[in-house]
This record gives C-alpha cells, sequence and structure tokens, in this order.
C-alpha cells in the first residue's frame, strides 16, 4: 500500500509569511516554501510513485487557512503531514545555515522531524556547493496550530533564516530550492523505509 504524505507550502496568497528587504535582494517566505514543496512533490512523483502519493496544500500562490490545511490532511487521509517554512529572529547574530525541525508528540512525530532534519543536514554536508560550512541544527516540541490539528504523524521545518542576507539568498536560488525538495523527499522516504 502507498503511504499518502500532504506537503504543506507554508503561507500563501494574503499571507506572506517572513519579509525581508535587504540590499541585494527582497525575499518573501510563502514563495519559497511553495518552490521548495513543489519541488518535493516532483522529486517523489519521480522516484517513488510506487510507494508514496504525494499531496500538496497549495500549488499557487493561494490563501489557504490553518484549518483547511488541517481539514485537507485531515479528509484526504494522508499517514504524514509536513509543513514547510523558513524562519526569521531579529537580531539573530548567526552565520550558516540552520535547520529547525518542530514536533508535537514524542511518538510518533519526534522521529520523523528527527529524519526529515537530519537527511537536510546531511545534504547540505555533502554539497560542494554550499559556501557556508555552518549548519546549526535544532529539533524541539512545538504547539503549533498545523501539527495540532492534523491527525497524522506530522512535523514543521524552518528550511533556514530569511533574516540573514547570505541565507536568503542561499534559499533563494533555484538550486537550493531544488536540492532542499530532493532532501525533503528523501528523508520521507528513508523514515517509512525504516
Ligand atoms: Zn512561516
Amino acid at each position: 500500500m502507498r503511504t499518502k504524505i500532504m506537503l504543506d507550502a507554508g503561507h500563501g496568497g494574503k499571507a506572506s509569511g517572513t519579509v525581508h528587504q535587504h540590499p541585494t535582494i527582497k525575499v518573501v517566505e510563502k514563495e519559497i516554501n511553495l518552490k521548495i514543496a513543489l519541488y518535493a512533490r516532483r522529486y517523489i512523483k519521480q522516484n517513488f510513485l510506487d510507494t508514496i502519493t504525494p499531496y500538496i496544500t497549495r500549488l499557487h500562490d493561494d490563501t489557504v487557512s490553518l484549518r483547511r490545511r488541517c481539514e485537507m490532511a485531515n479528509l484526504k487521509d494522508v499517514q504524514l503531514f509536513l509543513s514547510i517554512h523558513c524562519n526569521s529572529r531579529p537580531q539573530r547574530g548567526k552565520h550558516g545555515v540552520e535547520i529547525e525541525t518542530f514536533y508535537q508528540l514524542e511518538v510518533p512525530d519526534k522521529p520523523f522531524a528527527l529524519r526529515i532534519q537530519d537527511t537536510l543536514v546531511e545534504g547540505l554536508r555533502e554539497s560542494v556547493w554550499v559556501e557556508t560550512p555552518i549548519i546549526y541544527r535544532r529539533v524541539a516540541e512545538a504547539n503549533f496550530y498545523v501539527l495540532r490539528n492534523t491527525f497524522m504523524t506530522s512535523a514543521l521545518v524552518e528550511c533556514g533564516f530569511l533574516c540573514d542576507e547570505e541565507e536568503a539568498l542561499f534559499l533563494s536560488k533555484e538550486r537550493t530550492q531544488r536540492q532542499y525538495g530532493k532532501w525533503i523527499a528523501k528523508g520521507i522516504y528513508s523514515f517509512l523505509n525504516d
């Protein structure tokens, strides 16, 4: 039997998520989230379609409420839910890529969050084209709406910090988004095939 996953591209439409205007680039979180989610979906379709059926909460720049995202996952009766976001924190004072993954329950959510996190970090480490060798990581419990209101194994990944210009530039690149999508897809597959 195939496992169904709902990929949730955070924000969209009227909800931009975090927005940063740097000297060289303006970054809008909703756009990056969507690209990464679409690349993850494409990678699953191309490589794991015999075992995973991917769904997505939005295909375009649409406004989708948090409640609707959860309903979509619950109604489709998916086994996994992964929300994809990018982060922001004033006066962060760190340089490098920082991946954070959140879960609500120790079981079964935490192992899923850890696997997504590990696959992303591993992918970043192995990529010679990633200029920054510094990768921060954090897996933590969080009581987010989409984790609380989805009835299946769920996690929320923050793919990096858009408040940092260097990191924002990195995340805005098509290549980065494609790789992130691939790593997320591989993380899902490896979690299911343990
Ligand atoms: Zn967000």
